[in-house]
């Protein structure tokens, strides 16, 4: 793609020449270049007590983001779909408290009104990437939007997905690399660790990786996690579950609390080095 067809497809998503960066603040929480943020829970609100035993877990451990699906994308319509507006209810109970902000996953743009009062970023999905609906509906608002990467989607195709939003006038996109389709069975997906440093020359935009559904299993989420912050991520969204074998959704990959306290100290140690402050 040449600079000009570039510039006419994402001009708002594009790296300008000033080289400026967008940051995006969550409550006290500052994504973007300058920092390395930590966004963790389980893949699934479950119930309120589970919400809540994880969510004390994660605080613990220094984050300040809560991730959980009410609203679930489920390959299998008989799988769990997730507690849809009572999950809603049960993060934003659950987080204000702790003082956390709440990041979700939207499907459908009829939702919308549902999210605002109880989430700080709405969560679009790998699967819902392209749903151009969705997207502009997205742009109306003015809340922070964390775009996934469709599984099969290349980095233009991610970019020209933020640019509807940007376009409808809401400048808080974040960009997540969560794995791709690739040949390789012994991960759920192939995680793209070169699209955080390409993407970072393509766009001004933040860019965080998600370990957890490219690897499918949980052995080798902390050193994917570690790799992304080395590669210059903005941050990552980790799923934790206090009882992994029972959970409804995800299990396989998730992180036990204790693993996953590990592995936070472990990004704060790592952060200065790639010059972030952890948040
Ligand atoms: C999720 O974060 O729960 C999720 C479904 O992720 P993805 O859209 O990347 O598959
Ligand atoms: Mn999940």
């Amino acid at each position: 793609m040449t600079e000009e067809t570039r510039k006419s497809s994402y001009p708002l998503a594009s790296r300008a020449e000033d080289g400026h960066n967008t940051e995006i603040k969550v409550g006290n929480t500052l994504i973007g270049s300058s920092t390395f943020t930590v966004m963790a829970g389980p893949c699934a609100v479950e119930s309120k007590d589970q919400l809540k035993s994880i969510a004390e877990r994660v605080h613990e451990s220094g984050v300040n983001i809560l991730r959980g699906g009410a609203y679930k994308p489920r390959t299998s319509p008989y799988s769990f779909q997730g507690l849809e507006e009572e999950g809603l209810g049960y993060l934003g109970e659950i987080a204000r408290p702790l003082g956390m902000g709440v990041i979700t996953e939207i499907m459908d743009a009829r939702d919308i009104p549902k999210f605002v009062d109880h989430v700080d970023i709405l969560q679009v999905g790998a699967r819902n990437m392209q749903n151009f609906t969705l997207l502009k509906e997205l742009g109306k608002i003015r809340k922070p939007i964390l775009l996934k990467r469709g599984m099969g989607s290349t980095l233009e195709e991610l970019l020209g997905a933020a640019e509807y939003i940007l376009k409808g006038g809401n400048k808080e996109v974040i960009l997540c690399e969560r794995g791709i389709r690739t040949f390789e069975t012994a991960t759920r997906a192939t995680l793209d660790l070169s699209a955080v440093p390409v993407l970072k020359k393509m766009t001004h935009l933040p860019v965080i990786v998600d370990p957890s559904h490219a690897a499918g299993r949980s052995d080798i989420v902390p050193a994917l996690a570690l790799a992304a912050c080395a590669v210059g991520a903005d941050g990552i969204i980790v799923e934790v579950h206090d009882n992994p074998s029972k959970a409804l959704c995800d299990g396989s990959q998730a992180l036990s609390p204790e693993v996953f306290k590990t592995l936070v100290s472990k990004l704060k140690e790592m952060s200065p080095l790639v010059s972030k402050q952890f948040n």
